[in-house]
């Protein structure tokens, strides 16, 4: 079956005005408001309380918040955490305290930002920061290693002193109060 075609008129024929009615569109949205973002130079505000990638934190001394008791390792959804518990301390001085452990990774590829890491954590350890844009260049790389997370995570400003011999016994007496 052959469908007959409408012929061409003159005008369109000319093509003209099919091509100033292209124009006219462009024209319009030469002068809106424009909406395109130019990432990666400019970024999304984020709001408040959104859950981007988990990093860890250190406290106002430098030190390692992580004690590696593994709360996060058992709670994570996708398996994505890995701790090697602790070895010996690197510091005498803090005594049973510092744990930091041997070695922590959380692979973002499996990790969903589900937030149970940071809201399980006993030391207040590891934050899910406003980090939305994690890249690498293969899978190894998205596994983001003890240092790497520390550095990302940087310093949490804590009003718990556990390091100062001085805080842990004034928390110990406010845990535990003596009888008079
Ligand atoms: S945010 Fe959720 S999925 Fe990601 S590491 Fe923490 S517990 Fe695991
Ligand atoms: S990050 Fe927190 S919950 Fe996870 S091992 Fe360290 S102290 Fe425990």
């Amino acid at each position: 079956m052959i469908v007959s075609r409408k012929p061409l008129s003159f005008w369109e024929r000319l093509y003209l005005p099919a091509i100033w009615g292209g124009f006219k569109v462009t024209l319009r949205h030469f002068f809106r408001k424009k909406v395109t973002m130019q990432y990666p130079e400019e970024r999304w505000v984020v709001p408040p309380g959104y859950r981007g990638a988990p990093y860890l934190v250190r406290d106002q001394a430098g030190r390692t918040k992580c004690v590696s008791c593994q709360l996060c390792e058992f709670i994570c959804p996708p398996k994505a955490i890995k701790i090697v518990p602790p070895g010996p301390a690197p510091d005498p001085s803090t005594g049973n305290v510092e744990k930091r452990p041997r070695e922590f990774e959380i692979n973002m590829l499996r990790c969903i930002f589900c937030g149970f890491c940071q809201e399980v954590c006993p030391e207040e350890a590891i934050f899910l920061m406003q980090d939305y844009s994690l890249v690498g260049r293969n899978r190894t790389e998205m596994v983001y290693d003890l240092d790497r997370l520390l550095a990302l995570g940087g310093v949490h400003q804590d009003s718990i002193r556990k390091w100062q011999q001085k805080g842990r016994e004034a928390a110990a007496q406010e845990a535990f109060p003596t009888q008079p």
